[in-house]
């Protein structure tokens, strides 16, 4: 009962109970707060939760703010990969040109029976057999260039 005593004593008199204006609820007139914003005594009720919706923007702000930091970061660093790509193509290019030039210059040979190969010469292109085994003929029939290593 004494603590209904004192609360009573605290609500009583001096703060009369009147409705904010900004929410329609109910405080003490003690408790009122002018509002800088909407330039009226607003229920702390509203204060606090103009304050929280403040925080809370101001979280959202912050994280916003991160979120296209970041995204700049990552816009910058897909910038710097684009300006990497055409030299990794140049590179890609260069590579392939270098096998197909390897690759046509390469000794082909297209095997006929287990010792004898259809061979190309790399110098002329002339085509002729050779056999594996005795290894004739040892140079090119056409040109004379010897014969290169194949497998
Ligand atoms: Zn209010
Ligand atoms: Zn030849």
């Amino acid at each position: 009962m004494a603590d209904m005593k004192s609360m009573m004593t605290k609500t009583g008199i001096k703060d009369v109970a009147i409705k904010c204006r900004n929410c329609g609820r109910s405080a003490n007139a003690s408790e009122f707060v002018l509002d800088y914003k909407s330039k009226m005594m607003v229920c702390p009720l509203c204060i606090k939760e103009r304050n929280l919706r403040e925080n809370v923007y101001k979280e959202i702000n912050a994280k916003k703010q991160n979120f296209l930091m970041t995204k700049e970061a990552a816009r910058q660093k897909v910038d710097e990969t684009k300006k990497n790509i055409p030299g990794w193509d140049k590179d890609d290019e260069m590579l392939e040109k270098m096998y197909k030039f390897k690759m046509d210059n390469s000794v082909r040979v297209q095997r006929i029976d287990e010792q004898t190969v259809k061979y190309r010469c790399p110098s002329c292109s002339y085509v002729f057999k050779i056999n594996t085994v005795t290894k004739n003929p040892s140079k090119c029939q056409f040109c004379g260039a010897p014969i290169s290593k194949f497998r």
